[in-house]
């Protein structure tokens, strides 16, 4: 297995560099998080050859929302601009949420269709839950149904999101390991984004040794695969660029599960 760091925006730069060398030794990826608006590059600082990259395209925060066609001048713009990260950092997975039921127009068709253009062996597709608590809209892409048959029309690898799995599991009233049982026995996912999460439809990106956390991450590595890559989602960098130190707990914790 491989642990990775999620890096959302640029903007943490300032944060994380000075503790750079510590995470080096102890990662074996970053995962970059890229935005229209933020220059990509920036991200070179970070990485050796002792490190790879993967990407995290723009998503509905960046109005990227690949299901509603209305959406599909931006959601092209995202789309190149997270191959174009993907090529310079020669990054072997781009990954993608589905989108949201903006309009009535929006569908899984324009998703595939959209994916079908691009026919990119790197694009990964990630759950997300069907509600949040404070979105207007409902996400498409959301059962394992659907997931599976993204799966098949696009040929996208999947992304397993452990904390949008516990609060899918929780609107769907499934009990949870089995629930991830059956993603990752029917989706066959590598690539993993794990954090603290509860049951409340707000993803909390809480560090993985939070007391709150209801997600025991004992119980799920049977479930892994050998080769998996453990992406660390947390929020280790506040509002005022703060770095918060107890990232190195969670990483050790995940090196002690392999
Ligand atoms: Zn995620």
């Amino acid at each position: 297995m491989k642990i990775g760091l999620k890096i959302k925006y640029t903007k943490n730069l300032p944060a994380i560099l000075p503790f750079l060398k510590i995470l080096t030794k102890k990662l074996d990826y970053f995962e970059l998080g890229v935005r229209p608006g933020e220059n990509y590059q920036e991200y070179n600082q970070l990485l050796s050859d002792k490190i790879f990259a993967t990407i995290h395209a723009p998503f509905v925060e960046n109005n990227v929302n690949l299901v509603t066609p209305e959406s599909n001048d931006l959601n092209h713009q995202g789309i190149e601009l997270a191959k174009s990260a993907a090529d310079f950092f020669l990054a072997s997975a781009i990954i993608f949420h589905p989108g949201d039921q903006a309009t009535e127009n929006s569908s899984l068709e324009n998703l595939f269709q959209l994916f079908q253009k691009y026919n990119d062996g790197r694009f990964l597709i990630e759950n997300t839950p069907r509600i949040y608590k404070d979105t207007p809209y409902q996400k498409l892409g959301v059962s394992i149904n659907e997931l599976l048959l993204i799966k098949e029309k696009t040929k996208a690898n999947f992304c397993l999101d452990f904390s949008h799995a516990l609060l899918e599991s929780a609107i769907e009233k499934r009990e949870y390991y089995s629930y991830v049982e059956e993603l990752i026995k029917k989706l066959d996912p590598h690539y993993f984004h794990l954090s603290g999460c509860n049951n409340q439809k707000t993803d909390r990106h809480w560090r993985i040794l939070h007391p709150k956390n209801f997600i025991d991450y004992q119980k799920i590595l049977p479930f892994l695969p050998k080769d998996a890559l453990l992406t660390l989602e947390t929020r280790f960098v506040d509002e005022n660029n703060n770095f918060d130190q107890r990232i190195f707990e969670d990483i050790e914790f995940l090196k002690n599960l392999d």
